[in-house]
């Protein structure tokens, strides 16, 4: 950790230590929706195909203890009708959501989540769920940490994303797929199983418990289109068919959406009546902020990684530091 990060990680203690990042975030009020991906063993978290954005088991807990001592953590459709009725005041609430549903969820976040007594949304990309196939960042991030997991033959163009992961998401779906589509099959059957679940895609009898124990199953895509980067039509596609996937397969409508990446050029204005047309009401953004005043289809969430420590969460959460996270994030 650079001095810097210590000395923020020092003073996010002392002023946690005495309550008050909980007492700002109180003064504040509103609607703040946490954003996590996995949550995984405490071991593997420093591992290079484990993903910046997942959170240790231990860490997790000790954050679920955080929120609730900041305010009522409540299911996500019921935060966000708060939200919409502010006439009784500026009243606190936090919502719990994951993006993608990776398996190692089911593992280390499931008997937190149970213990504590939150119920959490889940958004999925409903084409992952059905086959099991990896995420492109993560089978990206694989390949960089063992070449000999991709298949033989000239692969130029494979090669170039692994060296720049971020280019795929700017990418179309059908030209991720003629890069992608093979080397995605041999590097999940040639994949331990120790690794694969960690970070495979919840299927959707998982998904179905998570369901019956009163956790929300939400759309997140069918391919996991950074909708941004897609033509109209397949961002339309993209919607609807994932919103009508959960109902079908869980026999429940999907009532909020998470946009894929989510930040400012990964959706837009233009996919808001694809959205109420799919019956979504609520949709997900990664902008920092708190929910209250926005817009129902573009809310803001915080999103936690595994460099937050129990401080640092806790400074974040307060929202004393939105400002800066937004400048990160190229959010305007
Ligand atoms: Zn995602």
């Amino acid at each position: 950790m650079s001095a810097v990060r210590r000395i923020t990680h020092g003073v996010a203690a002392a002023l946690d230590h005495v309550g008050l990042l909980r007492r700002h975030f109180e003064r504040r009020g509103g609607l703040r929706i946490l954003c996590y991906h996995g949550v995984c063993a405490d071991e593997v978290l420093g591992e290079p195909w484990v993903p910046s954005y997942f959170v240790g088991a231990s860490n997790f807990a000790r954050q679920i203890e955080i929120i609730q001592r900041f305010a009522a953590v409540v299911p996500l459709a019921e935060a966000v009708e708060r939200a919409a009725d502010r006439s009784g005041g500026a009243e606190s609430a936090l919502a719990v959501t994951f993006d993608d549903a990776p398996a190692c969820n089911l593992a280390h976040a499931r008997h937190v989540l149970r213990t504590s007594g939150v119920r959490a949304s889940f958004f999925v990309a409903t084409g992952h769920a059905t086959t099991g196939q990896l995420f492109v960042a993560d089978v990206l991030r694989l390949l960089r940490w063992r070449p000999a997991l991709a298949p033989p033959g000239n692969q130029a163009a494979l090669a170039a994303l692994v060296r720049t992961p971020a280019q795929h998401k700017r990418m179309r779906l059908d030209e991720l797929a003629a890069v992608l589509r093979m080397p995605e099959q041999v590097v999940r059957a040639r994949l331990e199983p120790a690794v694969r679940d960690v970070l495979r895609p919840m299927n959707w009898s998982e998904l179905q418990q998570l369901a019956d124990e009163g956790h929300e199953i939400g759309a997140h895509t069918v391919d996991h289109a950074i909708l941004g980067a897609q033509r109209p039509d397949v961002r339309r596609v993209q919607i609807l068919d994932s919103a009508a996937e959960v109902e079908r397969r869980l026999g429940k409508r999907a009532l909020g959406f998470a946009y894929p990446n989510g930040g400012p050029e990964d959706f837009g204005p233009e996919d808001y009546a694809t959205l109420r047309e799919a019956g979504v009401v609520y949709a997900l953004a990664t902008r920092a902020g708190f929910a209250d005043a926005a817009d129902p289809l573009n809310l803001p969430r915080l999103c936690i990684g595994r460099g937050h420590t129990p401080a640092s969460f806790a400074l974040e959460l307060s929202g004393l530091v939105d400002r800066r996270r937004l400048r990160q994030q190229r959010w305007r």
